[in-house]
């Protein structure tokens, strides 16, 4: 059973949530407080959070930013003002979905079921915001350059990419690589990937050609 966490500090909103979606076929907790709810999403196993922007002591925006640090779980934020909603959105903070309230509890268990069945397909997620790769549970921050390669890679999958290939179109010169850069990043990203591979693909080695990304699943884009 999927167990949803809500974060939200009006008790009587909370209550309604969590009668509906216990209905609905999910097992739910609630938390009124923003720092009881950063501090349970972050040390207990939860399948998808419900968070309140505007709450007592720690913020949506807050709990959002640590959460996205540090888990790979699907995030709803709700908020009064559609100004809110427009904000974070802008600010790219990584959560999955937004609803303005007032929003029906249909609506509410329509999104979360939605998110809940996307997150336990296979796959990972490039956030080009954050510049970061996300698979199962793992958050992996990438340098520019390592971003850049990764999504060179990505975009050329099973074909032989020889470092001249790779030096041309990913640091964007003409000159040839004289300071074996594009080892040194392949190098570097491969232990980034180390413990994800399996979710992601892996970079092979092709003796005196180059190398070859061999993708495992399909990547989803978060903006
Ligand atoms: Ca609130």
């Amino acid at each position: 059973m999927s167990k949803i966490l809500i974060i939200e500090d009006e008790e009587a909103i909370a209550d309604l949530e969590k009668d509906y979606l216990e209905l609905s076929g999910f097992e739910v907790e609630i938390a009124n407080r923003g720092d009881v709810g950063l501090e349970k999403a972050l040390n207990e196993d939860y399948d998808l959070i419900i968070l309140d922007l505007m709450l007592p002591e720690v913020d949506g925006f807050d709990i959002c930013r640590q959460v996205r640090q540090e888990k790979n779980i699907p995030i709803i934020m709700v908020s009064a003002k559609k100004d809110d909603i427009d904000k974070i959105r802008g600010l790219g903070l990584g959560a999955d979905d937004y609803m303005t309230k007032p929003y029906s509890l249909k609506e509410l268990a329509a999104r979360v079921y939605a998110q809940v069945r996307r997150s336990v397909m296979q796959g990972f997620i490039i956030d080009h915001h954050q510049q970061s790769l996300t698979a199962g549970n793992h958050v992996i921050p990438l340098s520019q350059k390592e971003f850049d390669l990764f999504l060179y890679l990505l975009g050329n999958p099973g074909r032989i990419l020889t470092p001249d290939e790779l030096y041309r179109e990913v640091w964007r010169t003409g000159k040839p690589d004289t300071t074996n850069s594009v080892a040194v990043h392949i190098a570097r990203l491969r232990r980034k990937l180390d413990e994800v591979g399996h979710l992601v693909g892996s970079i092979e080695t092709v003796r005196g050609e180059g190398y070859e990304f061999q993708p495992r699943s399909e990547a989803r884009t978060r903006l």
